[in-house]
């Protein structure tokens, strides 16, 4: 039986659709994709451009899962790039760091190119800030301004500090910036559900209130749900944290991990042009970091730490509040309308999981909490390869990866001390 959409902002105000039906016969498809978030919708919407007969099957609700429930921020983040320079050096050579620099811009362009190829309402708005809070961390934002400026992105990111900064963002606790205009800010949920219409526009066969409980491997793969069965040339896994088929291959790589986030009472238009006065989304430059930023009604979506015991926190306003006042004084009080939780999927290196459990199953996941813009790019990379040009595909596949072959308990025990230890050098530098 589906579940209904968490209690967050965005299920509140998200678009209304006519909801796609359950699964209930037996079909046939060139492809068949487990998981209605932007990774299953994207590789679909690819698949159909490319003229392909695809379905894809959504246990509950299209951007049920991390897509509907996020920050909304797309940044040039991509989180595992120093492990990921080390890792794609071996299959790129020196290319490495120009194919890294550019994938982390490649996922708000096809974004954007998509919310106006198909007219998606989603408060698309670009704007953003990285902020330090520790000097170590101001040299970190130096050394990232100078990268750009060297490739020549000068035009779009500024080093703010002083009065610069003040005129950004009231927050008191910010030593610097980083001021990105290339990035942006977006409603997911409604992100998701236009590109889930896109699809179906295009052919596409959706389906919630679809579990795949079942998958068959052989010549053409099966999946079946408590209703319906497709089979496919190929299939593809696209379940990410809250995919629990057999894994197979996939076995110990990602960890669920359970991120709270919280959206206050509309803030007056001159309270919220005080604070953030040219509407940017904002993260600071901690491991574990807070993000935050405005809606297209003047909430604050605030959000920040992360529980790795894979159990979701029993009052996340409570736990967020201090974190909230601290950067924001001046909305000491306020009123918090909504909280609720997401799993994002976590990965050792934080390099992206891509790979196949068979040469028709393929399966992409693990974006390890920055996954807007990457779970796009991915979707290119995974179309591509389904379609029979495998050469990103097989970059991130040949990443090498860390396996704990733990049962679930231990795993998030492991994770957590890892965790631990990566806060604990960064609260010493
Ligand atoms: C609280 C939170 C805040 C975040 N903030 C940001 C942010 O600001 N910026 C950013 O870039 N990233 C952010 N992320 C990460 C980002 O949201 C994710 O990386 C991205 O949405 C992952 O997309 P996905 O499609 O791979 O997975 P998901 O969106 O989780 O989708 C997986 C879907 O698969 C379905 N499914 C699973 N198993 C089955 C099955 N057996 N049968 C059928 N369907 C199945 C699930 O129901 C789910 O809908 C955040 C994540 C969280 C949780």
């Amino acid at each position: 039986m589906a579940l209904p959409h968490t209690g967050s902002y965005y299920a509140a105000t998200a678009n209304s659709y006519a909801p796609f039906p359950p699964l209930a016969e037996s079909i046939e498809a060139d492809v068949c994709i487990v998981g209605g978030g932007f990774t299953g919708i994207n590789t679909a919407l690819e698949l159909a451009e490319r003229g392909l007969k695809v379905v894809v099957l959504e246990a509950n609700r299209i951007g049920w899962g991390a897509s509907g429930r996020n920050g909304g921020q797309i940044t040039g983040s991509l989180s595992g790039d120093v492990a990921m320079a080390r890792e794609f050096r071996r299959t790129l050579g020196e290319a490495a760091d120009d194919y890294i620099w550019n994938l982390r811009w490649r996922g708000h362009a096809i974004i954007r190119a998509r919310v106006a190829k198909y007219a998606i309402p989603c408060d698309l708005k670009n704007g953003h800030v990285q902020a330090a809070t520790k000097p170590a961390h101001v040299a970190e934002l130096r050394t990232m301004h100078a990268e750009a400026v060297a490739r020549g992105m000068g035009a779009d990111i500024s080093f703010v500090e002083g009065e610069a900064l003040r005129a950004l963002l009231e927050v008191p606790i910010y030593l610097a910036g980083l001021h990105n205009r290339r990035n942006m800010h977006v409603h997911s949920l409604n992100l998701v559900i236009g590109e889930a219409q896109a699809a179906a526009s295009l052919g596409v066969r959706l389906f919630e209130d679809s579990e795949v409980t079942r998958l068959i491997p052989g010549k053409r793969p099966v999946v079946e749900t408590a209703r319906g069965r497709v089979s496919a040339d190929t299939v593809m896994l696209a379940g990410n944290a809250y995919h629990r088929l057999g894994r197979g291959r996939m076995r110990g790589v990602l960890f669920p991990a359970s991120l709270g986030i919280l959206a206050t009472a509309p803030l007056d238009a001159a309270t919220a042009r005080a604070i953030n006065p040219l509407d940017v989304a904002v993260y600071d430059n901690r491991f574990v970091l807070d993000y935050h930023r405005l809606t297209a009604d003047r909430r604050l979506i605030f959000g920040g730490g992360t529980n790795y015991s894979g159990r979701d926190s029993a009052d996340i306003a409570t736990e967020l509040r201090p974190a909230l006042e601290r950067t924001y004084p001046r909305l000491k009080g306020i009123g918090i309308d909504f909280q609720w939780s997401g799993k994002a999927g976590i990965i050792a290196n934080r390099i992206p999981h891509l790979g196949r459990v068979a040469p028709n199953i393929f399966y992409a996941e693990g974006y390890s909490g920055h996954g807007i813009a990457t779970s796009h790019i991915v979707a290119e990379i995974m179309a591509q390869a389904i379609t029979g040009t495998m050469a990103e595909f097989d970059v991130f596949d040949a990443v090498k990866r860390l396996r704990l072959p733990m049962g679930a308990a231990l795993a998030h025990q492991a994770l957590a001390l890892g965790m631990w230890y990566f806060q604990l050098r960064e609260k010493l530098r």
